[in-house]
């Protein structure tokens, strides 16, 4: 069975994983990022990579999936918010000091393609991931492959507006995107904009920044008035951008993961009415939302999973 190395690059740490044609991690070394310079970024990129290297010999090629811009043949990352990158030549670097034939692409694509290949889009043809994390992240399989975009900057879903007049400031820019309205800072966000109407609530005596997205959904779970009214504005935006992706898209499946998709049934019960409503241009009741199920390995399994398959150009 051939096996292939998928790395995630994240904003914190870089993982490393040996996988299996199966989509199962056969070893892992991890790397802690404390400094986003590229050279720094390489070398720990490098580091994990040799020690999976050491204890799994046969491995064939390399994926790895960065945050931000990627040009899928090059490496070159154009644009990344998250390390503060512009224009770096991350491919060029790496393939300097990696023997083996790498493949790139950006990291929450790979994600998709994990989910789909061995997770909740197992049985369909199109599908669509959505990571309720820090931001939005996202990408679309249609009609069975994986969607890149002209400039690879397809899937991009966090970053539509959903409202651009009253919405939050993004970390892109714009005002209202969809991960700056519901992704699990958007939740706080929610909390916060309308503690004033809450002077007994529990949820900010302590420090705003202190704030987390869990304690807002356990609170709203316990029927708190100030989770509540927090959770039912979340859940609104939410909607609002998931049936905005069922217009451009039409999937079978939306996947949510990420750390506020952890709510699970409580979050998919509150969502779907919401989403129904908002469709009007494709039958409604057709879309399934579901959680996604591979968690926080999804985009080492994808990138792993694309560098078995040779690169992007292969079908999802
Ligand atoms: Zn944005």
């Amino acid at each position: 069975m051939s096996k292939t190395i998928g790395v995630d690059l994240g904003g914190s740490h870089v993982l490393a994983a040996v996988v299996d044609e199966s989509g199962t991690i056969l070893e892992r070394a991890e790397r802690d990022l404390t400094d986003h310079d590229p050279d720094v970024v390489v070398k720990a990129i490098v580091q994990a990579i040799d020690e999976v290297l050491e204890a799994s010999k046969s491995v064939t090629a390399i994926g790895l999936g960065s945050p931000g811009n990627i040009d899928l043949s090059t490496g070159f990352v154009a644009y990344s918010p998250n390390f503060n990158w512009r224009g770096v030549a991350l491919g060029e670097k790496l393939r300097a000091q990696v023997s083996l034939p790498m493949f790139f692409a950006n990291d929450a694509r790979c994600a998709t393609l994990a989910e789909y290949t061995f997770g909740t889009g197992v049985g369909t043809k199109n599908f669509v991931l959505l990571t309720l994390g820090t931001g939005i992240g996202g990408g679309i399989v249609a009609d069975g492959k994986l969607v890149l975009g002209n400039t690879f900057g397809a899937g991009e879903i966090g970053h539509h507006q959903i409202r651009a007049t009253d919405g939050f400031i993004c970390n892109c820019g714009k005002t209202g995107c969809f991960e700056a309205q519901a992704s699990g800072t958007g939740l706080i966000r929610h909390a916060l904009a309308i503690a004033h109407s809450f002077p007994r609530s529990t949820l900010v005596s302590g420090k705003p920044e202190k704030l987390g997205s869990k304690s807002i959904r356990k609170a709203a779970e316990a029927a708190d008035p100030h989770g509540t009214a927090a959770w039912s504005r979340y859940t609104d935006d939410l909607a609002r951008g998931i049936a905005n992706v069922i217009a451009f898209v039409n999937p079978e499946t939306i996947a949510l993961g990420g750390g506020v998709a952890g709510a699970g049934a409580f979050m998919i019960d509150a969502v779907l009415p919401k989403v129904e409503v908002l469709t009007t241009m494709a039958p409604r009741g057709h879309t399934k939302l579901v959680t996604a199920t591979l968690g926080n390995d999804a985009g080492a399994i994808g990138a792993a999973t694309m560098a078995a398959r040779g690169g992007h150009e292969s079908p999802a």
